[in-house]
């Protein structure tokens, strides 16, 4: 499990958060792709864990726990992934089951703004899409947009409606950096930063992000994303040999209609970095 040239695939979502397979399905997908080493990584939820572990054996394949936490960094969400912690910890639950709290009445309020330019009942619209109840995300949002006809696909949504000044996007406060790593590793699993390439963040807050993440004892980023060009990835590259991180690879697959990057179709990480799961190799079930 140490060598850079496994098809390890550490970043996925189910129906337990905004996927569209359940965590069987993707398991199932996983394996027919040549998956050796998954993690189903649902939005500040771990409620998925125990059946997507139990899948993957079924599959043959090998299973780290895993999660991707919002954070908000700077006046940034950022996202961090947990890995290769214990399911059943009661501080890791504690904190996820809080951190998802304002989720429905920050939907209530997405839904009031897309009413103001004449969308209506799109809580209801969303809440049709949702797998857990207790995790209504903008991406429900937007496939109910797309189911409605009011845009073509759910990037479409995002670009004119959800994201930043537009009116469904209503700003949140997520969880703290420190308190996220703080759940993770003593847990006993280890913490990446999510698709580092999609933060709107000056040199300098990302300079933070990296140096704040290290010092509170961050392990990973990922260089491999489905969420990064080939140029990102190269750049990042760069940045975990800088800041000493280890190198992570997942797809961030949520569905076969919406994800263009499939479960295990990343190319390989780069030789000269190590492998998150060489540090995680003791917690790989
Ligand atoms: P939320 O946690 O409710 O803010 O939703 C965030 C999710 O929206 C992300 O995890 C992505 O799945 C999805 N998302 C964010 N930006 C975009 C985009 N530009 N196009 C498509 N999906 C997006
Ligand atoms: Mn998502
Ligand atoms: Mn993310
Ligand atoms: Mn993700």
């Amino acid at each position: 499990m140490s060598h850079a040239i496994l098809n390890a695939d550490l970043h996925c979502h189910s129906t337990v958060s905004d996927g569209t397979l359940s965590p069987e399905e993707l398991a199932a997908r996983a394996a027919a792709n040549g998956v050796q080493l998954w993690a189903l990584t649902d939005h500040d939820e771990i409620g998925g864990q125990h059946r997507a572990a139990a899948a993957a054996a079924a599959q043959g394949m090998r299973y780290l726990t895993g999660t991707e936490i919002s954070v908000t960094f700077a006046g940034h969400t950022v996202h961090i992934v947990g890995l290769g912690f214990d399911p059943d910890d009661q501080q890791l639950v504690q904190g996820l089951r809080q951190t998802r709290g304002g989720r429905a009445q920050r939907a209530l309020e997405m839904s009031d703004g897309l009413a103001q330019v004449g969308i209506r009942g799109a809580y209801e619209g969303a809440l049709q899409f949702v797998g857990n109840p207790d995790l209504i995300s903008r991406t429900h949002f937007a496939r109910f947009l797309v189911e409605s006809g009011v845009c073509r696909d759910t990037h479409e949504v995002f670009r004119k409606y959800l994201t930043e000044g537009k009116p469904g996007f209503v700003p949140h406060r997520w969880a703290n950096l420190r308190d996220a790593l703080s759940w993770i590793t003593q847990a006993g699993g280890m913490a990446v930063i999510a698709h580092p390439a999609r933060y709107a963040f000056t040199a300098n807050e990302e300079f933070a992000l990296f140096s704040e993440f290290k010092a509170h004892g961050g392990v990973g980023v990922e260089v491999m994303t489905g969420s990064h060009s080939s140029a990102e990835c190269v750049q990042y590259a760069a940045m975990a040999h800088e800041f000493g991180l280890a190198a992570s690879r997942g797809s961030d697959f949520h569905s076969p209609q919406e994800s263009h990057t499939d479960l295990g179709t990343l190319p390989y990480l780069p030789g000269e970095l190590t492998p998150v799961w060489e540090l995680l190799a003791d917690r790989i079930q």
